[in-house]
């Protein structure tokens, strides 16, 4: 299974300039690859998407891919409206989103309703039905979902996640045939403190690779210097190496880079997790735009 990094930015898009550099780490939102065999998943719609999409138009049609999103917060979705693969009709995508919606009675499910939202003639000028591909909607369902292709098949459990308004995290396995499944556990906006979290140990036991939030720096996380971030709903690189410790992932890569994070200050807090990591056996990275993992 390749894994791509599309978008590994936090909160809003974070282009680089002359005097604030993100072009080692990646300025763009929420936005990663999983690709096997013939199988397409794509998790999170952040800004990154558009990059994703520009890639996939290259490829032969018709193009076909599942979407799952971690939750709706704007930093997830604002990339859907510039995916250029969903305004050519032979293409079909289904896409999947965490049931968080307040009101049962809804007629559309939530991820529906938020991205609706986001194309809405206040908001942008090319509505949703403008885009021509074949979209799907659904809130994700009750049983682990499985995606089957010719050689491999793609196996992917949920858990909830600590975030204000919700989130979720995905554990997904892929198996092929005479080998051991490889493991890539997903699991950006959330928040455990001091707790390790039942959730991401769920998600992440045995992982190849665990992609966890780490926006804030130790120091920020408590507010040594300046206000705390307790409650915010994101984590520090110690929270998220000693998930990966307890649950026994090989490779750790932090993500939801902080906006006020350049690439000086990622590659100095990449430099400190990873010789953390290093006793523990854990191989601790920083995500960074347009890697891609082969697992
Ligand atoms: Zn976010
Ligand atoms: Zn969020």
């Amino acid at each position: 299974m390749k894994i791509t990094f599309w978008g590994t930015r936090g909160s809003i898009p974070t282009p680089s300039t002359s005097t604030f550099e993100t072009q080692r780490y990646g300025g763009d939102t929420t936005c990663v690859s999983i690709e096997s065999g013939d199988l397409l998943l794509i998790l999170d719609a952040g800004s990154g998407l558009r990059l994703l999409g520009l890639d996939l138009l290259r490829r032969p049609k018709p193009l076909h891919a599942t979407f799952l999103f971690s939750h709706l917060h704007w930093d997830h979705i604002q990339g859907f409206p510039f995916f250029m693969p969903a305004f050519h009709p032979e293409n079909s995508f289904h896409l999947l989103g965490p049931p968080l919606a307040p009101n049962p009675d809804s007629p559309v499910c939530t991820l529906e309703r938020a991205l609706r939202r986001q194309q809405d003639d206040l908001s942008f000028p090319v509505n949703l039905e403008d885009m021509s591909a074949k979209l799907t909607f659904a809130d994700l369902p009750s049983d682990p979902i499985e995606l089957t292709g010719p050689d491999t098949s793609l196996h992917i459990t949920w858990a909830p996640l600590n975030h204000p308004g919700g989130c979720f995290g995905y554990r997904v396995e892929e198996h092929r045939p005479g080998r051991p499944p490889a493991i890539f556990a997903f699991c950006t906006d959330t928040e455990h403190g001091t707790q390790l979290s039942p959730s991401v140990q769920r998600l992440a036991a045995g992982a190849d690779v665990l992609v966890h939030d780490a926006q804030y720096s130790p120091d920020e996380y408590i507010g040594n210097g300046g206000h705390d971030h307790i409650g915010w709903g994101h984590s520090t690189w110690e929270q998220a190496l000693a998930e990966a410790q307890a649950a026994g992932a090989s490779r750790l890569f932090l993500t939801h880079h902080d906006p006020l994070h350049d690439d000086s200050r990622l590659a100095s807090l990449e430099k400190q997790a990873h010789e953390a990591g290093q006793p523990l056996g854990i191989q601790v990275h920083v995500a960074a735009q347009f890697l891609s993992l082969d697992l």
